[in-house]
């Protein structure tokens, strides 16, 4: 249908990002193409040192999964998003195709090594999470073309990861937000990932931080210094959820937190998090 009818048509999967913006008038699609009905599209999966989310997939699945219980940082993210009612209608799949500078999902998979499946009536393709954001509210989808599955690599024993918001209030985006992974050999960091959300025009992935953990005996010296390089590394914009040096703060801030909650995962320990509300 998408082919047929060309880019006049819009996808509508949970509707959490859509309807709002067509109720604004922000958008105006001549045609709906729900994919609601569409059977097999919805499902958690992990095969083959892979987990494998249909791109229908609510963010209350993830959430009540008893797959993903066993991946905090995903459980972290999901759980997270906004209030019951829309993680019961809202998608991973949505999420990532409406690439909303402030939502959750693209934050935790740019720590995960993604990889996005695409697929159209020409054929099918992988792109990897940091390519399929283009910008914001940008992605390199064709207007025929749309998600059909999100790949995580499932990640070895030794590596643990966590993801942290700071938000006003449940159904709002949050103000800031920061995912951490890291693979440990006793107390040394052998391999980071860090990514910033909230605080530029696409989830960031601050790069500086991460060598200031890899290869390193992580201390509070160590943490200190990825969360300083973290600072840098944000680009937010002043608005109504704060100024600019505010969330600067607030990231470098919820970088350490989380380094020290990954950390404690990463030994095997059950550290419930949930995101800091203001
Ligand atoms: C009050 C409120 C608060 C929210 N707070 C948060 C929050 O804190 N964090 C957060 O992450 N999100 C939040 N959301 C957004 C929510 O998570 C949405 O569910 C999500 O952004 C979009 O998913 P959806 O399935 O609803 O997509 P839809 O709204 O149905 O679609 C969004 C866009 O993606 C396209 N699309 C949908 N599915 C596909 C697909 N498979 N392939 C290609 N294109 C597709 C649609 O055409 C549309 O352009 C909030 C929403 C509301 C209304």
């Amino acid at each position: 249908m998408l082919a047929q009818i060309g880019d006049q048509a819009k996808l509508l999967a949970g509707g959490q990002s859509l309807i709002p913006l067509m109720k604004l008038r922000f958008a105006n699609p001549a045609h709906i193409v729900d994919i609601n009905f569409i059977p097999g599209i919805s499902y958690i999966k992990e095969d083959d040192g892979v987990l494998r989310f249909g791109a229908l997939t609510r963010h209350a699945e993830i959430e009540n999964s008893k797959i993903t219980a066993k991946f905090p940082i995903i459980h972290d993210c999901a759980a997270g998003i906004a209030d019951v009612q829309i993680r019961n209608r809202g998608t991973i799949g949505g999420s990532i195709a409406e690439a909303d500078p402030s939502g959750d999902w693209a934050t935790v998979l740019m720590t995960q090594a993604a990889e996005v499946h695409c697929l159209s009536a020409k054929g099918e393709r992988t792109v990897s999470l940091n390519h399929f954001i283009a910008d914001a509210y940008t992605t390199v989808l064709a207007h025929d073309e749309l998600v059909s599955e999100i790949k995580v690599k499932i990640p070895p024993k030794g590596t643990g990861g966590a993801y942290l918001a700071f938000k006003r209030a449940a159904p709002v985006y949050p103000t800031a937000s920061a995912a951490v992974n890291v693979a440990m050999e006793g107390d040394v960091c052998k391999e980071a990932a860090i990514a910033l959300g909230c605080v530029g025009l696409t989830a960031i992935r601050a790069t500086a931080a991460e060598t200031e953990l890899r290869g390193q005996r992580l201390t509070d010296k160590s943490i200190a210094a990825a969360a300083e390089a973290a600072r840098a590394a944000g680009d937010p914009q002043s608005d109504m959820r704060g100024t600019a040096g505010y969330k600067r703060a607030l990231v470098a801030a919820l970088v350490k937190r989380a380094i020290e909650i990954a950390i404690r995962r990463a030994r095997g320990e059950q550290v419930e998090v949930s995101h800091i509300y203001a």
